[in-house]
């Protein structure tokens, strides 16, 4: 075969890759980037001026760690505070979140609905969970519940969304705001770091009880404790994994350390499993496509040095961008556990997906770039690279035109990493945040009265 020919086949190869990760095409509708309208809102100075009870709930909510599915005072919280600046609320949706929108969108009859074409709506997310982590940071307002703690910054962008319906109602209030701007609703989701007994989290919860009903576009963000405070990342197409979760049980015979010939030991099985496995990344799967697997726990039945194991237990995570590796990944681990039949041995394996990869939407990420373009200036906006981090973000991605956005957040001169006891961020994000989601869901629906 020719270099030429090879060089083509290459190139198809990379563009259909490509393709597969990249966002869904471009809607007919273009944002037109002269003169958005938001350039003409106060949006910095509202942000500005709600800092204080925007950093206040961030730090109740950081008090007050309330774990998946678990988050009823932070719901009432936010829901009471939602109705005091005058939104329509809707409680319980997907177990412990909520929505809201102007109350004038919930007091509409049937009649003047029906004159009214139905407009779509876009959405504002933030997730309210936290994580079962014991915290250990200096400040004063540090987790009360102990071994739970707000390590992943759940407290942060909760504060960010109420933020933003402080700025939308205060341009309520003022008559600035354009009637398209009644058409934003907000989600408020439980339950991004876990999943119920069906393997479902938040956001899938959220859209089975309508959040997502009649909402064409969705932005959401993330703090990052790497990213500088005033920055903004954001990347069209394909941002975080897609994570899927396995439980292997290696099975063997039991018997007396002295005689390991009277018995099958499952230690030894699974050493040759974990082996095996090792070579899916590097031989069973092109090195064009991005993945990683990881066993992160193995145990045995029994723990004694004169007992031959009965039975291992081994879990583990796949994280990739391609959705195609979802069933290679999973078809490839029972390839390789196959080899603890051959030596006597047999194996289960549980395997599934948490969550697909997060896609961004090329429109929605237009938006949410001028937007950040009017806030923090073209040279604080970076591209981050692929993450092999997951978020439940991405189901919402799957049905709607949805942008994840990533908020600079770090402490200068510190990095408290997520997820870590000593987790923490620059508080003065919170108004990039607020302004961010609230000018973005404005700046989408504006192309409509272009
Ligand atoms: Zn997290
Ligand atoms: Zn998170």
């Amino acid at each position: 075969m020719s270099i030429l020919i090879l060089l083509e086949l290459w190139c198809i190869r990379t563009k259909l890759l490509s393709e597969r990760i990249t966002s869904k095409s471009m809607s007919s509708k273009k944002i037109s980037s002269e003169k958005p309208v938001i350039e003409k809102l106060p949006l910095k100075e509202l942000a500005e001026k709600h800092f204080a009870a925007m950093r206040e709930l961030r730090r109740t909510i950081h008090k007050n760690p309330e774990l998946s599915f678990g988050e009823n005072k932070t719901m009432a919280l936010v829901a009471s505070e939602m109705r005091r600046l005058g939104y329509a609320v809707k409680e319980g949706i997907g177990k412990t979140g909520l929505t809201a929108e102007f109350a004038e969108q919930e007091c509409q009859t049937e009649t003047s609905q029906r004159e009214k074409p139905i407009k779509s709506k876009v959405g504002i997310r933030a997730d309210m969970d936290a994580l079962p982590i014991t915290e250990d940071n200096p400040h004063d307002y540090c987790s009360t519940n102990s071994g739970v703690m707000h390590a992943c910054g759940h407290d942060a962008h909760t504060a960010c969304a109420l933020g933003a319906a402080m700025i939308l109602a205060d341009l309520n209030k003022d008559g600035l705001l354009p009637d398209f701007g009644k058409q934003i609703r907000f989600l408020f989701q439980p339950a991004e770091e876990s999943t119920n007994a069906d393997g479902k989290s938040g956001a899938s919860l959220m859209m089975e009880d309508g959040a997502l009903e009649g909402v064409e576009a969705l932005v959401g963000l993330h703090v990052f404790p790497n990213l500088p405070l005033g920055m903004i990342g954001l990347k069209e197409g394909a941002l975080l994994a897609a994570c899927d979760t396995f439980e292997i049980k290696i099975l063997g015979k039991g018997g007396h350390g002295a005689y390991p010939e009277d018995g099958i030991d499952a230690i030894v099985l699974a050493a040759q499993a974990v082996q095996a496995i090792q070579t899916i990344i590097s031989r069973r799967k092109s090195a064009l496509s991005p993945c990683v697997l990881t066993l992160g726990g193995i145990r045995s039945t029994t723990y004694a040095p004169n007992i031959i194991a009965e039975a291992v237990e081994i879990t583990g995570t796949a994280r990739y961008f391609e959705p195609a590796l979802h069933e290679l990944i999973r078809s490839e681990l029972e390839r390789a556990l196959a080899i603890v039949r051959a030596l006597g041995g047999d194996y289960q394996l549980f395997y599934k997906n948490e969550n697909p990869p997060l896609i961004n939407d090329a429109l929605m990420t237009d938006a949410v770039r001028q937007t950040a373009t009017v806030l923090v200036g073209k040279e604080n906006i970076i591209e981050p690279t692929l993450q092999l981090g997951s978020e439940d973000f991405s189901f919402y991605c799957q049905k709607t035109k949805a942008c994840f956005a990533v908020l600079g957040a770090q402490i200068e001169g510190d990095t408290r990493n997520l997820h870590t006891p000593r987790f923490d961020i620059d508080e003065a994000c919170l108004k990039t945040g607020a302004a961010l989601l609230a000018g973005s869901a404005l700046h989408f629906l504006s192309r409509d009265s272009q």
